[in-house]
């Protein structure tokens, strides 16, 4: 199977939205690899990991169908994990017979398969909220229905298999709500970690049960600050050894860095060889990895 990151950047995208500083500038002028959109992954041939804002834009880039996805698995609410605008174009009225006649108004005129969006209780409230509470739309009628995760508990969506995790970042008044995931898929094992922070000691308790396919961890702040609600570099370096000790990659398996920011993580071009040398994959929009 394929996993593919559409999206590799921390919220502030790469480069920085309203910033001029030399890594910015760099990524604006050799472009390619060094520009990042917000952090968000496909795994063929219907499942999404985040909904950042840039996703339909990165999908048709790198020829990814989102009509096709079926299971959406959301680490949390912060806004450039997930955004809540294109949920709503779904809606499909059902007083509208098909085919439409030419006076019919809708966003969307043909069957989808249901999406089923696994996330915490903030994400499912969000979505709730914004198409039942305020809009009035069935969830059904958006071909939808949610699945609140709870930190630890196990559970299937369709094909996958997964656990979420209690990250140590910050999502809402202070509470730790963040999830990440470990997802078992067709013999494999994989975990998705942004944004984590360095793992909380019941976190890292699951972790270590598995052997993973594929580690995707962030190294947001980069060479950068020490943060409890993000990583950097030091903590990522840290992590994979953390790792290797532990037994935890299968051979051949990749550890990825991706969530970065260009302050201060080098462009990816500088970066990417740095990395590979310890033994860490720097991921870039559109790398697809066949797991
Ligand atoms: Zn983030
Ligand atoms: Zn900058
Ligand atoms: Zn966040």
């Amino acid at each position: 199977m394929i996993f593919q990151f559409l999206g590799t950047s921390a919220g502030e995208q790469y480069p920085a939205f309203w910033c001029r500083c030399e890594n910015c500038r760099k990524a604006r002028e050799r472009g390619g690899r060094n520009i990042r959109k917000n952090s968000c992954a496909w795994i063929s041939p219907n499942i999404m990991l985040d909904f950042s804002p840039d996703v339909f834009t990165q999908a048709e880039k790198f020829g990814i169908d989102l009509t096709d996805l079926e299971y959406l698995f959301v680490t949390h609410s912060h806004g450039d994990h997930f955004n809540l605008f294109p949920f709503g174009w779904r809606y499909l009225n059902p007083k509208i017979a098909l085919p439409p006649s030419k006076d019919a108004v809708a966003a969307r005129f043909t069957p989808l398969k249901t999406l089923h969006v696994v996330g915490n209780h903030l994400v499912c409230r969000a979505l709730d909220e914004r198409l039942v509470q305020k809009t009035g739309f069935k969830l059904e009628d958006c071909a939808m229905r949610l699945h609140q995760a709870e930190p630890f508990r196990e559970n299937t969506a369709g094909p996958a298999g997964y656990i979420p995790l209690r990250a140590n970042h910050m999502e809402h008044n202070g509470e730790k709500d963040a999830l990440n995931y470990i997802l078992f898929l067709n013999g494999k094992t994989i975990l998705y970690a942004l944004d984590t922070g360095w793992f909380l000691p019941e976190t890292y308790e699951v972790i270590r049960r598995f052997q993973y396919d594929l580690a995707v961890v962030e190294g947001t702040f980069g060479y950068g600050a020490e943060w409890e609600s993000h990583m950097n570099f030091r903590k990522l370096e840290e992590a994979f050894l953390l790792f290797k000790k532990d037994g935890l990659l299968k051979p051949g398996a990749s550890f990825c860095a991706s969530h970065l920011t260009p302050h201060f993580s080098p462009i990816h071009e500088e970066i990417a060889p740095v990395l590979a040398d310890k033994g860490i994959t720097v991921a870039y929009d559109g790398m697809k990895l066949e797991i």
